[in-house]
C-alpha cells in the first residue's frame, strides 16, 4: 500500500492508450490499494489508475458517493463501459486530481448507467444520478485520455497551463 505520485498535466502520460484487464492478479488488487491510499491522501472523490502513471483500465469511487458506508471500501470499476446516459445534463463546477487547484465547468448528462468488473471478476451496473454520474463520466473520461482541458477554448486551456507550470515551481522552490 502506497501513496503514489499524481500525474499532473500536461504529463504525456495522461493521454496513453490504457489495457483492458483479462484477469485480477495481484498487480490488480496492489493497484487497487494504491489507488484507494491516493485518493484519500488528496481528499478526491475518484481517481483513475492512468493518474499514477499507471495505464490499467481502472479506477475508484469513493464509497459514501457511490451509496455505499462512508467507512466501507471504495468502489473499483475495472474495464467499465457507459451502458447508457440521458437526456437530461447538468452543468457544474469540476476539479480533478490532475489539475490541482483549477475547477471548470462541465456539462455532463444527469444520470448514467455503467457495467464493470469488480474485484472478484464479476460484473456490475450501477446508475449514478447527479455528482455520482459526474463523477463516473470524469473518471471513465480518463480511461479514454480525456482531460478537463478537452471541455475549454484555447485561450483558457493556456491559463490553465500557465498556472499549473507556475505551481509546480513552486512545488520544486519549496
Ligand atoms: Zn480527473
Amino acid at each position: 500500500m502506497a501513496v503514489r505520485p499524481v500525474v499532473v498535466w500536461p504529463d504525456a502520460r495522461l493521454r496513453q492508450e490504457t489495457r483492458t484487464v483479462t484477469e485480477i492478479s495481484d498487480e490488480v488488487r496492489a493497484l487497487y490499494r494504491d489507488l484507494v491510499d491516493t485518493m484519500y491522501a488528496h481528499n478526491g472523490l475518484g481517481i483513475a489508475a492512468i493518474q499514477i502513471g499507471d495505464p490499467t483500465k481502472m479506477f475508484v469511487v469513493e464509497p459514501s458517493l457511490a451509496g455505499r458506508e462512508a467507512n466501507a471500501d471504495p468502489v473499483a470499476f475495472i474495464n467499465p463501459e457507459v451502458l447508457w446516459s440521458g437526456d437530461e445534463s447538468q452543468l457544474a463546477d469540476e476539479g480533478c486530481l490532475s489539475f490541482p487547484g483549477i475547477y471548470v465547468p462541465v456539462e455532463r448528462p444527469l444520470r448514467a448507467r455503467m457495467r464493470a468488473m469488480d474485484l472478484n471478476g464479476e460484473m456490475f451496473e450501477v446508475e449514478g444520478h447527479d455528482l455520482y454520474a459526474r463523477c463516473l463520466l470524469h473518471e471513465y473520461d480518463h480511461l479514454d485520455g480525456k482531460l478537463l482541458v478537452d471541455f475549454v477554448g484555447p485561450l483558457k486551456k493556456q491559463m490553465i497551463k500557465r498556472k499549473l507550470a507556475k505551481r509546480n515551481s513552486q512545488d520544486s522552490a519549496a
